[in-house]
């Protein structure tokens, strides 16, 4: 199993290479005719609730197909993107598509909340909350349907100016949640003053789990922490049946990893939603 990872951590460090040799203005003009030519694709990942086994939720993950470089990993072109200020078009695309499909399952009858990614330079855009607020109503989302995904860099930065803004999805119905908790450098007080409805447990305290003594110490604290301030909290980066165990046992709420399904296609998440009702990732590991 080991082996098999270390020989593909191969294949896409050779792929990681051709990119760094790439100049940055090459990429961002890449990333900018990707965009026009529609070479992106979002992927969602299955959120689980930990109690019943049933999928309640997807997270919208880009993905980029090159015709030359092959496929590009986000964690290598969206910290670029940031970079470049590409990001604030390529997010505005991935809020779009992303609510575009909620709109598609929605009306399929399912009840799915879609959660996606938002940049720091994204969020700080003057126009953001109207964007969100347009974008709802112009594919006749439910605000409560959408989760945004927010790392601890946005909320570090002009505190009156972000409160405002979180305030204002907040009233909107949108949910609000911190990506890779835990692993940025703000301090906890933004807990108490920002509407946050849930954090995310960076993948990084779950990887060691249930062997490492301090993760463990660190994952508790952070499930009680989150319900303490009457917040949600997910893990992220779930692989095996054990630490989804320990998860369940630690009373957090819900998780994603690969032990239920990598990011995937649109149809290929209905048929996993499907099989069951959303509760296939229940069937799985109870066998
Ligand atoms: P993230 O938002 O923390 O997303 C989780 C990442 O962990 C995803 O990588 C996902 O595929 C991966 N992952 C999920 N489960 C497992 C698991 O069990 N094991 C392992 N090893 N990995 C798992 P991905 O798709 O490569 O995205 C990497 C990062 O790129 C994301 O981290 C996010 O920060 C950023 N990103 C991806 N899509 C977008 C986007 O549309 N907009 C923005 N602004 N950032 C994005
Ligand atoms: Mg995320
Ligand atoms: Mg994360
Ligand atoms: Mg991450």
């Amino acid at each position: 199993h080991v082996k098999e990872r270390g020989r593909s951590d191969f294949r896409f460090y050779q792929k990681k290479m051709n990119i760094g040799l790439l100049s940055r203005m090459k990429l961002d003009h890449a990333m900018r005719q990707a965009l026009e030519r529609q070479e992106f694709r979002l992927h969602y990942q299955p959120q689980i609730h930990l109690k019943t086994g049933r999928i309640f939720g997807a997270e919208a993950l880009i993905r980029w197909h090159d015709e030359e470089l092959g496929e590009i990993s986000p964690a290598q072109f969206i910290p670029i993107a940031e970079e470049s200020g590409a990001i604030v078009a390529i997010g505005h695309w991935v809020m779009r598509e992303a609510i575009s499909q909620a709109a598609q399952w929605r009306r399929a009858g399912h009840q799915i909340c879609m959660a996606f990614n938002v940049s720091a330079l994204q969020f700080q855009q003057a126009n953001f909350v109207s964007s969100v607020a347009q974008t709802l109503e112009e594919y006749d989302v439910a605000a409560d349907g959408i989760e945004l995904e927010l790392t601890e860099s946005v909320l570090i930065r002009d505190a009156e100016e972000t409160l405002r803004k979180l305030e204002a999805l907040s009233q909107l119905g949108v949910r609000l949640s911190i990506d890779d908790f835990g692993t940025g450098y703000s301090s906890l007080s933004y807990l108490k003053r920002f509407p946050i409805h849930k954090l995310k447990i960076d993948r990084s305290f779950v990887d060691d789990l249930p062997d490492d003594d301090s993760d463990v110490a660190i994952v508790t604290a952070i499930v009680h922490l989150a319900h303490a301030l009457q917040k949600q909290v997910i893990a992220e980066g779930v692989e095996t049946e054990q630490q989804r165990c320990l998860l369940d046992r630690l009373q957090c709420d819900e998780y994603q990893g690969f032990l239920c399904s990598p990011a995937v296609s649109a149809t290929e998440f209905e048929n996993l939603f499907l099989s069951g009702q959303g509760l296939s990732c229940q069937l799985r590991v109870s066998s």
